[in-house]
């Protein structure tokens, strides 16, 4: 490997060398052998002028078709300014054309003539309709009478070009001619994936790969080479978490059995509701975990309203059961607050442990916010540490330094895709040091199986698919505001009538306040400001229903009132009807008796985000209405979204639609370069199989050899590829 680590400047010379780490942060030769081409051109293929567009840097094969040289007339009369020289020359690939322009380099005329052909790289920009390139870098393929330009002998020398990455100041012959001195360093390079593998998967060797994709013979060379390096990524990401998830079972924990007569009983007597069948099959799950020695590692991913939360809160008492703490830690404080006051609910005297009212066997609740005040922050912490706390809910605050616990036996992470990694890991650390909590994870994003497999590699899973019986359906609409301004009214109509059969309704909108500069919006369009908008429902088409107003900035006091009054609008004093409120209460919120949400600038909204927020209506028996109001035209790809949304309950079938709208970078993490370190050429949505295969392959070595003693090369570029630090990067979706 020292070969590989070898400075770039050793050995393409300190120019080229800072210009390619400026350009794509390159130092070494195996960087630079990890800069694949993007494209090939087989030698006298013309590219596809049609395809360019606008602001694309590009680098194209085309052929001169005419040239031009004119002077320009100086503004402002001949007295005033030069003339300026303008080459324009037309290139065309046999059908479409494109202009390429020069100024004051007279000279290009004379290179640059009809019948011509070579490679033009630059910036599609426009000019009176037509695309063109502004003095782009060239290189011209030789004629055989020329004298030889080192550059472009050196280019056309293969019979398929590479096209790469590239920049104004690093066109892509340049590059190529930089990865020629490179190249030799990769012949001697050790293989990571072990020959049986390669045999079983006919995987060219690496050296030969590394050839073969920037020096391609022909196009299936490329391709084979291509298909080579694809594996290999997918071979050291699931060996990255296969080995995580093996370290994370080799530790061990404290098996944590419930009591027959326990916690976990009462809260089963306490149900309104038999658990699906789904939710006693993942709760059998979490009990066989939690009576194991080493850490439970367990997502449970499941429908929104599929009912996880109860799920996770008999794993916490069976913990507690056992003498343990459980600790539940939820990403908004709203969110927090419900768990909490939904846990003493449940439990009753169950949960006053301490009190008069404490039942024999009774725990501790105690919930930990950043927005408590000193004083009740004091007592949490001392209740936590001593124990008398069996159950701690609580938001980031959890994760603080100050917190600890006397016995934590289970974390339980909600929503986890609002956390990373390390939020994570320093939860489970807040155990006692000789021994690991048990985990559990919960998001209600549902994710392909891929992804799954990638993201969340190192844990076991669950799938909670069906929600609960007796839930009606959620009906969806797209309300086109700017075409139907009548559907807007009869929106808010509709918002009456459900106040009026005694239900609840949620109006989400983008923003909290206007800003400086509100846009222009269609008469009678509501604002897209919590603010504003219900001072202008209040004062128009809701007047007299009683509403309510929840955003983050709001003091968390007056967050948890307005929220108890809508939770429960009959018990209170300032009952709210209809609750106008920001994303919010996006994730997690539970108040079955509200059946419709009305989301003003739905487009604004990602896809998984509408399906959250449609997530908080249908929970009760009463059927839930979801209306996406937009002015997105139709047909736009905003417009298209809403549709999608409105067509499908299905939150799998969901996720597969935003994964396809987000760009695939987004999803794993990306550098600054736009993608992810170790994974260039592999895709998680595109190569399921290869994923798979590969993760069962290395599988199968971990079980011969666990230590990958015997398999120098595949440790080496395994701590290589957790360097590349994407693999912790890679679970914040
Ligand atoms: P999510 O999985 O989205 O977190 P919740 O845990 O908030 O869903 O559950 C949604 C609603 O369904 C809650 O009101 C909960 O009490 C209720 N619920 C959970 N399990 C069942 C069940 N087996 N039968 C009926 N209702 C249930
Ligand atoms: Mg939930």
């Amino acid at each position: 490997m020292a070969e590989l680590d070898q400075d770039l400047r050793s050995v393409v010379g300190g120019r080229t060398a800072e210009r390619l780490q400026k350009a794509f942060g390159m130092r070494t030769v195996s960087d630079a052998l990890r800069h694949y081409p993007r494209r090939y051109i087989p030698r006298g293929q013309l590219t596809d002028l049609a395809s360019l567009r606008i602001d694309e840097e590009v680098t194209v094969m085309a052929r001169v078709k005419t040239v031009n040289s004119r002077w320009t007339n100086p503004r402002g009369g001949a007295a005033r300014g030069r003339r300026t020289n303008v080459v324009e020359v037309v290139v065309t690939d046999g059908t479409g054309e494109l202009t390429v322009t020069f100024f004051n380099q007279a000279f290009r005329q004379g290179q640059l003539r009809p019948g011509r052909r070579g490679l033009f790289a630059g910036k599609v920009g426009s000019f009176r309709g037509r695309r063109q390139l502004s003095h782009p870098g060239f290189v011209l393929l030789p004629e055989a009478d020329e004298p030889s330009d080192p550059e472009a002998a050196a280019t056309f020398s293969n019979t398929v070009i590479p096209v790469y990455p590239s920049t104004s100041g690093m066109p892509s012959w340049r590059i190529q001619a930089a990865m020629a001195l490179v190249l030799p360093y990769a012949e001697t390079v050790a293989d990571p994936i072990p020959a049986e593998v390669r045999s079983r998967h006919a995987l060219l060797e690496l050296s030969t790969a590394l050839h073969d994709v920037h020096r391609p013979a022909d196009m299936a060379a490329a391709e084979a080479a291509r298909d080579r390096l694809r594996w290999q990524e997918a071979f050291l990401l699931q060996g990255v978490l296969l080995r995580r998830r093996s370290a994370a079972r080799a530790l061990t924990a404290v098996p944590r059995l419930e009591k027959p007569e326990g916690l976990v009983a009462a809260l089963d007597a306490a149900l309104p509701f038999e658990l699906t069948p789904g939710q006693s099959l993942v709760a059998e799950e979490i009990r066989a975990d939690l009576a194991q020695g080493h850490p439970m590692m367990r997502l449970l991913q499941g429908e929104v309203g599929s009912g996880k939360t109860v799920v996770a809160l008999r794993a916490m008492l069976s913990v507690v059961d056992a003498g343990a703490q459980a600790a539940l830690l939820a990403p908004t404080e709203v969110l927090a607050g419900q768990h909490y006051r939904g846990i003493l609910d449940l439990l009753g005297p169950m949960a006053a442990a301490g009190t008069l009212q404490g039942a024999d066997g009774a725990t501790g609740v105690v919930l930990l916010t950043g927005s408590q005040t000193a004083a009740e922050r004091r007592q949490a912490l001392t209740d936590i540490a001593s124990g008398q706390a069996g159950i701690v809910v609580g938001t980031h605050a959890l994760i603080s330094e100050g917190v600890d616990f006397h016995d934590l036996g289970l974390v339980v992470i909600d929503e986890q895709h609002r956390f990373g990694v390390e939020q994570r890991a320093l939860l489970l650390d807040k155990a006692r040091t000789d021994t690991r909590p048990h985990l559990l994870v919960m998001t209600a994003t549902p994710i392909p199986r891929t992804v799954a497999m990638t993201v969340f590699g190192d844990l076991d899973v669950s799938t909670l698919r069906e929600l609960p019986a007796g839930r009606s359906p959620i009906a969806t609409h797209v309300v086109p505001a700017a075409e139907r301004p009548d559907y807007l009214s009869r929106t808010w109509l509709r918002v009456r009538e459900e106040v009026e059969a005694g239900h609840q309704v949620y109006v989400v909108c983008p923003r909290i306040e206007e800003g400086e500069q509100s846009e222009a919006r269609p008469p009678g369009y509501p604002p897209a400001a919590v603010v504003e908008l219900v001072g202008y429902l209040a004062s128009g088409p809701l007047a007299g229903v009683r509403l309510g107003l929840l955003h983050g900035r709001l003091r968390p006091a007056a967050k948890d009132a307005v929220m108890a009054a809508f939770a429960d609008p009959t018990s209170s004093a300032e009952p709210v009807e209809v609750l106008v409120a920001t994303t919010v209460i996006e994730v997690g919120v539970d108040v079955p008796n509200a059946t419709t949400m009305v989301i003003v600038d739905a487009e604004r909204f990602g896809v998984s985000a509408l399906h959250q927020l449609r997530g908080r209506v249908g929970r009760g028996s009463a059927p839930g209405l979801c209306l996406l109001v937009t002015t997105a035209a139709q047909g736009s790809p905003a417009r298209e979204r809403l549709q999608a949304v409105a067509a499908t309950t299905d939150g799998f079938e969901l996720s597969l639609v935003d994964l396809r709208v987000r760009r695939e970078g987004d999803v794993l993490g990306a550098n600054q370069s736009g993608r992810s370190n170790s994974l260039r050429l592999l895709s998680v949505l595109e190569d399921e199989e290869i994923i798979a295969r590969a993760r069962d392959e290395f599988a199968a070595v971990l079980e011969t050899d666990p230590t990958l003693r015997r398999q120098p090369a595949l440790m080496a570029a395994l701590t290589a590829t957790e360097a590349a630090d994407d693999v912790d990067y890679l679970e914040k979706t």
